[in-house]
């Protein structure tokens, strides 16, 4: 059975340890403790090597009936900013942040609902198939620890990520793909008062660029941000060097492709009124998966959800996350919804019963496919 108080504290304690991107050493060290504790095969990857992380992504194995289809659990272990100090409180069964920063139940709620799970399987002595759980490490900077797991040693069936918007029930079954686009522009510095004219200007022709774009929501399955301009060094100086980035989400890969197309346009043509130079660069961020009700993943998803009493909804969302990088390489995995309100902002909330529905809808998972 489900222990709140547990499920709770662990949700707070995790809450509490600092893990940005790049940093999620010391909960990975926590989570460690936890699984050593218990007797859990918990190791870490080499994945940093390629990240940039202060560590790798915790993989826990949890071995059980070799007849049953192996089931893979996971959830990210770092928080966008301000991630430092969180102080969560909790108000009439909600969970929030208390200071000024984020709660990051994107997504330790993920991580602390699989954790009472494991603590109950071990407890009861519930009967299982071979169950990997994985913590991974960068999802916010485009799911890189994610895209440098051991695929060779990971063989697994199922695949739920625990890392959805909405409510529990949600199951993400298609999400749109994204792609970063990033200018630099060159120009020429010069004296701002005494010879703008040797000078060329480039966050005037970013302005430009920018100014041209179609940006937000571009149409129903279209959208598009410039996120990032960083240019000059001083207020009397012609600024000659300005970067910009943003990007473009679409379902559909045509119009995601036309967006882009037309971000590059609009850089080049704010390049050449300006008289400066602009290197475009573009890459795909993630890329768009598309699972039909009947595919496996999802069926094993809406019958947990069902069994616990909650309606299964399949959803669309334009947000990625590991999920897609794993459906890309062929794993089949699907995202859920885990109850997080607000995400990436400073009023990001869960609800105490949301943690405890998501943890049992990992249960009832387990318990269809043992
Ligand atoms: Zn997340």
């Amino acid at each position: 059975m489900i222990n709140s108080v547990r499920l709770v504290k662990n949700f707070v304690e995790i809450a509490q340890i600092e893990s940005e991107s790049f940093k999620e050493k010391k909960l990975a060290q926590l989570i460690i403790n936890k699984m050593a504790h218990m007797g859990v095969d918990v190791r870490v990857d080499f994945a940093q090597e390629q990240v940039g992380s202060n560590t790798g992504n915790v993989v826990i194995r949890l071995p059980g009936k070799k007849s049953a289809p192996t089931l893979l659990f996971l959830a990210h272990m770092d928080t966008v900013s301000p991630g430092a100090g969180v102080q969560p409180v909790i108000d009439n069964g909600v969970i929030r942040s208390g200071g000024d920063t984020i709660l990051g139940a994107d997504d330790k709620a993920g991580i602390a609902a699989i954790l009472e799970a494991i603590q109950i399987l071990r407890d009861e002595h519930i009967g299982h198939g071979n169950i990997v759980i994985i913590f991974t490490v960068a999802e916010e900077k485009g799911s890189l620890g994610a895209k440098n797991l051991d695929y060779g040693a990971l063989k697994v069936d199922y695949t739920f990520v625990l890392d959805g918007d909405g409510p529990v029930g949600n199951i993400i079954t298609k999400t749109s793909s994204q792609s970063i686009i990033r200018a630099k522009f060159i120009g020429k510095a010069a004296h701002a008062g005494i010879s703008p004219e040797l000078g060329a200007d480039t966050i005037q022709a970013a302005a430009k660029a920018i100014s041209k774009m179609k940006l937000g929501k571009v149409d129903e399955e279209t959208t598009a941000n410039i996120g990032v301009v960083k240019g000059g060094t001083s207020f009397n100086i012609i600024p000659a060097v300005t970067y910009v980035e943003g990007e473009a989400r679409s379902f559909s890969a045509e119009k995601l492709k036309t967006q882009i197309e037309h971000m590059d346009n609009c850089f080049n043509e704010g390049a050449r009124e300006f008289n400066v130079k602009v290197e475009v660069k573009v890459k795909s961020g993630f890329t768009a998966y598309n699972l039909e009700s009947s595919d496996k993943v999802v069926s094993i998803a809406s019958a947990a959800i069902k069994n616990i009493g909650l309606n299964p909804e399949l959803v669309a969302s334009r947000g990625g996350s590991d999920a897609n990088v794993l459906n890309e390489k062929g794993i089949s995995a699907v995202n859920l919804g885990i109850g997080m309100e607000n995400p990436h902002s400073r009023d990001e909330s869960i609800a105490v019963e949301q943690l405890e529905l998501l943890t049992k809808v990992l249960l009832e998972i387990i318990k269809i496919e043992s």
